[in-house]
């Protein structure tokens, strides 16, 4: 780490989690492959079972390579300590799990990420833990739907598909005066344009295959926690048997370097699109934090730094399944496929109306969600604009 008193987070990204001076002046760190760790002495084994989670201890816990990606983006979050996992929903559910045992109640944020919806009715459920689901919009009367077993509120802001901005200061506060603790998945935003813990919540989750990694070729999930929050996340994954590979730790901590330079670009670009997509004929609505018409858009300029490169449009509800084949099949520079974060733009048809319970999604248009990438935006918009004109006919 620097030794710069309040360095930013841009300047955070390019000095964290590295000490060339410990690796023979090499900028980055070295790929430590590990499972044995030997110890010298009956001393030193005996230290190693007292702090099980400082320092190098066993292969599944991590090594030099994975610590160095841990406490850079540690000291984005302004956390207490950051966890690497396998993947993102690894990541949610092991945090999930750190806080519930049987008898618990979770409030869930009607519109995460379908799989957090899946583990819980799937999962938990059958483990005597329940799940209620509510309104992204809720705030502070989320206090309306506590119980003394509440043990988690859980928040994902802006919503998976649909793009609600959630009022995390509002939920956490409620939420804390009843001793419950508040998840935020911020895969999104990530840390660089929005800081959970700073706005009350206690883990911050991030599937870091999106953004963090940001080029489509790792699985991995990253977990910050206050320093009352952590005690549990890890033990849970050490529990859990969650252990990453340090490859992948290089390729996620190489990602994180460019993060400041990557992100403002698929801001702008995504703008871009979704304001000339909010003019044309086809379009019904654009679901975008940063457009005016969002649900939460004041929290959201209240709250963020920036918006980033996932946003969906509703087309009018005019169109036939063939038409809209007809449109995404011939696509050129916007693909198919459904994690996004890499640099390149994707496009992919969604439903939400069977993953909500709490709110509604029904009688409305076809809707595509899509990545904007870093890719020339003229070309991105001449690809839209030919598949538009597909609709047609
Ligand atoms: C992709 C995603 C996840 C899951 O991440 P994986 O690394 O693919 O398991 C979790 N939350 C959100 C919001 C996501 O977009």
């Amino acid at each position: 780490m620097s030794k710069l008193k309040n360095p930013k987070p841009d300047t955070l990204i390019t000095q964290s989690g590295r000490n060339p001076a410990a690796n023979f002046g090499i900028v980055n760190p070295p790929v430590y492959h590990a499972s044995t760790i030997l110890h010298g002495t009956v001393a030193e084994l005996e230290e190693a079972d007292r702090t099980p989670f400082d320092g190098v201890r066993y292969g599944r816990r991590g090594t030099p390579t994975t610590f160095a990606l841990e406490d850079a983006m540690r000291d984005l979050e302004s956390g207490y300590r950051t966890i690497a996992l396998p993947s993102g929903l690894a990541a949610i559910t092991a945090s999930l799990m750190a806080f519930v045992q049987a008898g618990d109640h979770i409030l869930m944020v009607d519109t995460a990420y379908a799989p957090t919806r899946f583990f819980c009715d799937k999962v938990l459920k059958g483990f005597g833990v329940e799940t209620t689901y509510y309104d992204p919009m809720i705030g502070g009367a989320i206090k309306d739907l506590m119980r003394p077993e509440t043990k988690v509120v859980f928040t994902e802001s802006p919503g998976s598909v649909t793009f609600e901005v959630q009022d995390i200061p509002a939920i956490a506060e409620e939420a804390h005066k009843l001793g419950a603790v508040v998840l935020c998945d911020n895969t999104w935003a990530t840390p660089y344009y929005f800081k959970p813990l700073a706005h009350g919540a206690d883990v911050s989750i991030n599937a870091a295959t999106k953004y963090i990694v940001g080029h489509a070729d790792c699985m991995m999930g990253l977990v910050t926690c206050t320093e009352e929050a952590y005690m549990p996340v890890r033990r849970a994954t050490a529990l859990l048997g969650h252990g990453v590979g340090p490859d992948d730790c290089y390729l996620a901590l190489r990602g994180l370097r460019t993060l400041a330079v990557r992100l403002p670009r698929h801001h702008e670009s995504a703008l871009k699109v979704a304001t000339w997509l909010s003019e044309r004929p086809e379009v019904a609505n654009v679901l975008h934090p940063a457009l005016d018409n969002c649900p939460g858009h004041d929290v959201f300029k209240r709250d963020f730094g920036g918006s980033t490169g996932l946003f969906a449009v509703e087309l009018k509800p005019d169109y036939s399944k063939e038409q809209l084949t007809r449109m995404l099949d011939g696509m050129e520079l916007l693909s198919m496929g459904y994690s996004w974060g890499g640099y390149e733009s994707l496009i992919l048809p969604q439903n939400p109306s069977n993953i909500r319970t709490a709110t509604q999604w029904q009688d409305r248009g076809p809707l595509l969600r899509i990545h904007i990438g870093l890719e020339d935006v003229s070309d991105i918009l001449s690809d839209l604009e030919a598949g538009l004109d597909r609709l047609k006919g």
